[in-house]
């Protein structure tokens, strides 16, 4: 299998995954990289897998029928361009031969679903949309923080070496502000060095890990010391990790 992250619009990653015959897609919010993509590598579209409702998800899937050898998955509390496998939380499938279990993780929109694939002989796969960034998380648009950070927080507790495979390139600026909450953590220092040279070149930074994003991420990190006392400091009222999410997602949202 291969991994492929396709650039759309200024920022979005459409994950492509093929066997060298067959493809799935996740979020194509348009179609025409996907199409490039089919074209360049002569693959059959075999499935496409949706996380969430929002436009720069879905605004492709339309088009993309037309080529599509298979069926079309989404949210199943969410409206998305119909018709579509409607899933939800413990619901499995198999598209390309290979199974992929559902996770509900509402939060950045209320009905967003994650999809995770365990081979058996390489790291995990997870598909979550606009969850869980690299060094941050979505905004908070349907949903809690405290939804939020029990979908994080799921998603936390997978093996440290499942690839995290999130819809934007947004690494950078999350680093920014990681460092700002956590300004002695060195692996937030050395993984801006990385991503730079990545950018540079134009790569991009994901798939990230579970294992990484637990060292750099403090969306993740709401119960390390440093992370809660700098929550503190920006109104969080109480060390309680839920405390903690929302004050710093709060605080995110204001930082420049
Ligand atoms: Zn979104
Ligand atoms: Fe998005």
């Amino acid at each position: 299998m291969e991994l492929l992250a396709l650039p759309a619009f200024t920022d979005n990653y459409i994950w492509l995954l093929h066997d060298g015959a067959q493809a799935l897609v996740v979020d194509p919010g348009e179609a025409a990289p996907v199409h490039a993509a089919l074209d360049a590598h002569g693959l059959v579209l075999a499935a496409i897998l949706v996380t969430h409702h929002h436009g720069d998800h879905v605004g492709g899937v339309d088009e993309l029928r037309d080529r599509l050898k298979g069926l079309v998955y989404g949210p199943a509390r969410e409206r998305i361009p119909e018709p579509f496998v409607p899933l939800k939380a413990g619901e499995r499938i198999t598209v390309l031969g290979l199974d992929f279990e559902v996770f509900d993780v509402p939060g950045h929109t209320a009905g967003h679903i994650a999809y995770l694939h365990r081979p058996a002989d390489e790291a995990p796969l997870l598909f979550c949309g606009d969850t869980l960034f690299s060094a941050g998380c979505g905004r908070l648009f349907e949903g809690t923080p405290a939804q939020m950070h029990r979908s994080l927080s799921q998603l936390a507790a997978l093996p440290g070496d499942t690839r995290v495979c999130c819809t934007h390139e947004y690494t950078l600026s999350n680093l920014r502000f990681a460092a700002a909450v956590e300004p002695a953590n060195r692996d937030i220092r050395s993984h801006v060095d990385w991503c730079e040279g990545r950018r540079a070149h134009d790569l991009p930074t994901l798939p990230s890990t579970i294992g990484h994003e637990l060292r750099i991420n403090p969306f993740l990190r709401c119960g390390v010391a440093e992370v809660a006392a700098s929550a503190r400091a920006h109104g969080a009222a109480s060390n309680e990790p839920a405390a903690v999410f929302a004050t710093l997602r709060e605080w995110k949202n204001q930082f420049r």
